[in-house]
């Protein structure tokens, strides 16, 4: 043999690697229920390796860089929006799906969907438009990523979607709050989600809770003394400037963000294992029949968490400042609603031609305003009700 061909690396049969690698209650490729539309396996990649790419190259995984995650998009250049958020949610569930043995390509095509169906201006672009629809189905953010997920994106000619795998969509609907509507009772009736779900979920309720603080101490809406009164907060601060004494005002704030991450995930990790052991997890079948999800933190990071998330409510989520951009965010939203319910003739083609279609006319305006970016909302609100804008 040649020097040349000995040093070729021979790819892993991903199949088999997951097999020695995963925990035995982690979800195998092999396992999966598959796509809704059925599709020739890839030579290289598993069916959640390219649920993952499927998601990145999607429309609406671009527009989540536009869309509030608390603070409008244009705020400054800094703070979180719904892309850098699924990112911090995305790498955070990757690093606890690895200790734990599950699947990290499905976790974390499980977490870069996890948000795709947000509309613009976060939570209060969500109620405005959950009233709009309020006789015509509702409007979630959960159900609507499936939407986006199953109907909306128009990449491939062979099917509408992305045709993802039923596992991904499951995640996406068992999250949902209303499980008897009828895009998520497909999915029920399955006991518990995944772990790879449950890790999600528990990551993503970290992240947002931390870089909430983060970005509001950036931008001025709180300061290090009104977090005084969160323990959690003041607890990671005095952990930190143990361990560097001469720690300066620049690295302190992120240095305190990090403290908090890591004591987290810890935290989360030592927990979901002791849960794994107590209910005596060890298959799949096994995790659909527990009594509650096993991902999730102690009790004393729980007590403290809940204490931060009553801080962020009173004093960031209810800030003048922010309850004006919520303000403004839904006054766009209903305003375009109404204006293109009574006209629909205003709406691009694409959607025109299935407005005039029957009884598709709300949910067709609904599908364009929960597509846009905070930035193409405002936009588009000039070009229709500000007078000489270019239309
Ligand atoms: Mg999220």
């Amino acid at each position: 043999m040649s020097t040349e061909e000995s040093n070729l690396f021979e790819p892993p049969d991903w199949l088999a690697r997951e097999d020695e690698a995963l925990a035995p209650y982690a979800m195998r490729t092999r396992l999966s229920r598959g796509r809704r539309h059925p599709e020739d396996p890839h030579p290289f990649r598993t069916l959640y390796q390219r649920d993952r790419d499927r998601v990145v190259h999607s429309t609406a995984f671009r527009r989540l860089m536009y869309k509030t995650q608390v603070l409008v998009s244009q705020t400054n250049d800094h703070h979180r929006t719904r892309l850098t958020h699924t990112l911090e949610v995305a790498q955070i569930s990757r690093t606890v799906a690895r200790q734990l043995g599950l699947n990290e390509d499905l976790t974390e095509a499980i977490a870069l969907a996890h948000d795709l169906g947000h509309p613009p201006f976060g939570h209060a672009g969500e109620a405005a438009l959950d009233e709009c629809m309020k006789e015509h189905g509702g409007f979630e953010h959960n159900r609507h990523g499936l939407r986006i997920v199953e109907v909306l994106e128009y990449r491939y000619v062979q099917f509408p979607g992305l045709n993802l795998t039923w596992e991904v969509l499951e995640a996406a609907a068992l999250h949902s709050k209303r499980r008897d509507t009828p895009e998520v009772r497909e999915f029920s009736g399955v006991g518990q989600p995944l772990l790879e779900a449950q890790v999600v979920d528990a990551a993503d309720s970290l992240a947002y809770d931390t870089h909430d603080i983060d970005d509001a101490l950036s931008v001025g809406l709180i300061s290090f003394a009104d977090l005084d009164e969160a323990a959690f907060w003041r607890e990671a601060l005095a952990r930190v400037r143990a361990e560097h004494p001469g720690i300066g005002p620049l690295q302190l704030q992120p240095a305190t963000v990090r403290a908090l991450i890591d004591w987290q995930v810890r935290d989360l990790l030592e927990h979901t294992r002791q849960r794994l052991r107590q209910e005596k997890v060890s298959s799949v079948a096994d995790v659909r029949r527990t009594r509650e999800p096993v991902v999730g933190p102690g009790p004393d990071v729980q007590a403290l968490k809940a204490e931060l998330e009553d801080f962020l409510r009173r004093r960031v989520y209810r800030h003048h400042r922010v309850q004006r951009m919520a303000s403004k965010g839904s006054h766009f939203v209903r305003e375009l609603f109404h204006r293109f319910c009574a006209a629909p003739q205003l709406l691009p083609a694409r959607y025109a031609v299935r407005a005039f279609q029957d009884g598709m006319l709300q949910r067709t305006v609904c599908d364009y305003l929960a597509g846009m970016t905070d930035r193409y909302a405002q936009d588009e609100f000039l070009r229709l009700f500000q007078p000489y804008t270019d239309v």
